[in-house]
């Protein structure tokens, strides 16, 4: 079977820490700590996305999110190999069900780029989740529940899934009469927006379900033109999209970044959802914005933007029934 574009983008995507520093002019002293960090997470970036970096800055933003430094195998105390507790609740096919009414299917350990900040860079998932056997599994668990009315594809990356695989689970979704909502979380429409092709809109948007999209952008440089055409061609097809970010240090812990990013998911159709603090995984400690200071970004965002490009300052805590919300306002 011939593969789609999207596909052979992604077998393209860059793969060397050399690769990355000669494409953006850098200097080669930032190669031997990227190719140390690089063998514990490997190092992976569509050139879609480094096509929005600005050559020559170590700095950049976007650079930043997916560059292998040394501060990686730093051990801070506190960070750990699975902050949230995901791993111990991966059972029954790969479905996550630790809020009510919706259920979160791991449905690919695979992801089109590798965030250094991420909690994957130490899960296993590509033994641990629902398309390494069948769907069987997974549809059994939310098809025996009727409390579950939203089912939430993740991962990894959903949309690493071929259309194919895609198909034959939204099959199976759309014969569970209590599921209302399907939601994909996503962040390839930011790093490959190629994938958002006629026929993954069809499939998303051509069953019962109502279709959600979270997508993952966490700062406005990573949104140019061809983002928001594809996400535009989302919502004229009746996709209803939100913004997931983090909150990283030396990304985006300034308050005009937070601005802008808002203020540009909107102009493009997407409203800001959910601000995260980092999840406290091993490797990562050095993007950590402490809670202070996330307050005072947030308190420094409300003061000039509209209250409904305003995203919730959420942490995620084992064992709470919601992403815990952070409280900001008082001083
Ligand atoms: C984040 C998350 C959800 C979705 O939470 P919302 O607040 O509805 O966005 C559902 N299940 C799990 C396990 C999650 O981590
Ligand atoms: S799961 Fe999301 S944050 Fe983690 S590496 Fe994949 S795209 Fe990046």
């Amino acid at each position: 079977m011939s593969r789609a574009p999207w596909q052979r983008e992604w077998q393209n995507a860059i793969r060397h820490p050399a690769t990355l520093l000669e494409r953006l002019g850098l200097d080669t002293a930032l190669l031997g700590p990227a190719r140390r960090a690089d063998q514990l997470f490997e190092l992976r970036v569509p050139e879609a996305f480094l096509e929005r970096m600005e050559p020559g800055n170590a700095a950049d933003p976007l650079l930043r999110q997916v560059l292998p430094v040394d501060a990686e195998s730093d051990d801070t105390p506190g960070f750990a190999n699975d902050p949230v507790g995901d791993h111990a609740s991966l059972a029954n096919g790969g479905v996550i069900h630790k809020y009510q009414g919706r259920a979160l299917l791991i449905a690919t350990g695979a992801c089109a780029i590798n965030c250094r900040y991420c909690f994957r860079r130490h899960f296993p998932y590509a033994d641990a989740n629902a398309s390494s056997g069948q769907w069987a599994e997974a549809l059994d668990y939310l098809r025996d529940d009727p409390s579950i009315s939203e089912v939430i594809l993740s991962g990894g990356d959903p949309l690493s899934l071929n259309d194919r695989r895609l198909r034959e689970l939204s099959e199976g979704l759309v014969s569970i009469p209590h599921l209302r909502r399907i939601r994909v979380h996503s962040r390839m429409p930011v790093v490959l927006p190629s994938r958002i092709d006629e026929s993954l809109i069809g499939w998303l948007t051509g069953t019962r379900l109502t279709p959600v999209m979270v997508i993952h952008a966490n700062h406005a440089q990573e949104l140019d033109m061809r983002v928001a055409e594809s996400l535009q061609r989302l919502t004229r097809d009746g996709v209803r999209l939100y913004n997931q970010a983090v909150l990283l240090r030396g990304v985006n812990n300034d308050a005009q970044t937070l601005i802008n990013l808002s203020e540009r998911l909107f102009d493009i159709g997407v409203q800001p959802y959910y601000l995260h603090l980092l999840d406290r995984v091993r490797g990562a400690a050095h993007f950590e914005v402490n809670e202070g200071e996330a307050r005072a970004l947030m308190r420094a965002l409300a003061a000039v933007t509209p209250g409904y490009m305003l995203p919730r300052l959420v942490r995620e805590v084992a064992g709470e029934p919601w992403k815990v919300p952070i409280e900001w306002t008082a001083v």
